[in-house]
């Protein structure tokens, strides 16, 4: 009788406490979307084509499991030369939503949305709600092939706040167009969101009030022109935004060694999914500059996506590398 005692107080204690696991897990934020309760796939499929836009989404959706949200370029990747698979195709065609930038670097998304009768629901150009501007020139650039200067507008628009929260007040009616019912929390979660922004950006305008220069030079591509002019800095870079070439002649890298040797620039930057060689050349050659990885968000690597950042937490990253670079 005794052991059959003891064995069942131990099952129930052991039930007891899987019950309140159970109930403890339940209560946690979930970071990755779960199927809903009842086993069904989420009904509605939205589809980004870059970064921004889906981090934009990912925020504004929340834990909204009827919607399932597609990063259709994926980290790691340079968005420049994308090529869709045909799996990247159909999701395109058969998306509830579809946003993308548009620009040069997104002909591809034109191309897929000309080609067919297949097209998504719902389409968002998304350039065409922030105020966008050509590209400029840079100080120091290599000159440009004359088959990629030409092109019309900067398309890298989410570099900037300003333009990233009008991304994210484009976004909200359009996901409350789509799915009504979840209308109030995508308002909510997108208030949240900005003002996150709205903080890092106030951290961000504290540092270049208090500049003692006001240049920020590339040893690489120069995508953050929207950036540069919200916060009203100068910039050398070695080559454009979109530029697809990687060796600079020896004439561009000894104009901005130069330029880092006469205004005493301290920090020599590059892009996220660099490995910044050429800042670092730089740097030992002169020995007076520390090469600095900056996050322009244009795509997030493999590591910090499966971190979960954000464009929040990879613009925050950049407070340290700004205040090394400008005070
Ligand atoms: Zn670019």
């Amino acid at each position: 009788m005794w052991p059959q005692k003891i064995f069942f107080s131990c099952l129930l204690t052991v039930l007891i406490l899987l019950g309140l696991l159970v109930l403890i897990n339940g209560h946690q934020p979930r970071s990755i979307p779960v199927a809903p309760p009842n086993g069904t796939t989420p009904r509605l499929s939205v589809v980004a084509s870059n970064f921004a836009s889906y981090d934009f989404l990912r925020a504004i959706i929340g834990d909204d499991e009827q919607v399932n949200l597609q990063f259709l370029l994926g980290p790691g990747k340079d968005a420049h030369t994308f090529d869709p698979t045909p799996q990247d195709i159909l999701a395109v065609q058969q998306a509830d939503l579809f946003v993308y930038i548009g620009g040069t670097m997104e002909n591809w998304a034109d191309g897929i949305l000309a080609s067919s009768d297949h097209r998504p629901a719902r389409v968002l150009k998304i350039s065409d709600f922030v105020t966008t501007k050509p590209e400029q020139e840079i100080d120091d650039m290599q000159p440009e092939d004359e088959d990629e200067s030409e092109g019309g507008f900067d398309e890298h628009i989410w570099t900037a706040p300003d333009n990233a929260i009008a991304m994210i007040q484009t976004l909200t009616p359009e996901m409350c167009t789509l799915n009504p019912t979840s209308c109030d929390r995508y308002q909510t979660n997108a208030r949240d969101y900005i003002d996150q922004i709205q903080t890092v950006d106030q951290q961000i305008q504290a540092l270049v009030t208090a500049r003692v220069r006001d240049r920020l030079v590339f040893a690489d591509k120069m995508p953050m022109q929207y950036f540069i002019n919200y916060y009203g800095l100068k910039v050398s870079a070695v080559f454009a935004g979109c530029s697809s070439e990687s060796e600079p002649t020896a004439k561009t890298l000894a104009t901005l060694e130069k330029r880092v040797q006469i205004e005493d620039i301290p920090v020599v930057l590059y892009l996220e999914l660099n490995p910044g060689t050429l800042a670092q050349t730089i740097c030992r050659d002169l020995g007076t500059c520390t090469p600095r990885q900056i996050q322009s968000l244009h795509n997030i690597s493999l590591d910090d996506f499966a971190r979960g950042e954000t464009w929040v937490s990879l613009m925050t990253r950049n407070l340290d590398v700004l205040r090394a670079a400008l005070l």
